[in-house]
């Protein structure tokens, strides 16, 4: 893991149980869901379907980006001013 991703992965917080249930089964959470070795985030839904070790979760789009975390290119990132 680089340093930058160490950083990422220190950012926003580790999903609960219940979330990550919901996010795999595609279920909408709100949450900006962020991957800390890939440095994008992404809305709920998105195909992308990375390790939970490297997922951390953010309330907001801004605070995602503020982290480092940029949108996803095959979902448009997530956060409530993203595109539907
Ligand atoms: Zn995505």
């Amino acid at each position: 893991m680089t340093v930058k991703a160490r950083q990422r992965a220190a950012s926003g917080r580790a999903p609960e149980d219940a979330e990550w249930a919901a996010h795999r089964a595609g279920a909408p959470t709100g949450l900006v869901w962020a991957v800390a070795t890939t440095g994008i985030h992404c809305r709920d839904g998105c195909p992308a379907r990375p390790l939970r070790q490297n997922t951390r979760v953010f309330e907001t789009r801004a605070e995602a980006e503020a982290a480092g975390f940029r949108a996803c290119r095959r979902c448009g990132g997530g956060g409530v001013d993203a595109a539907p």
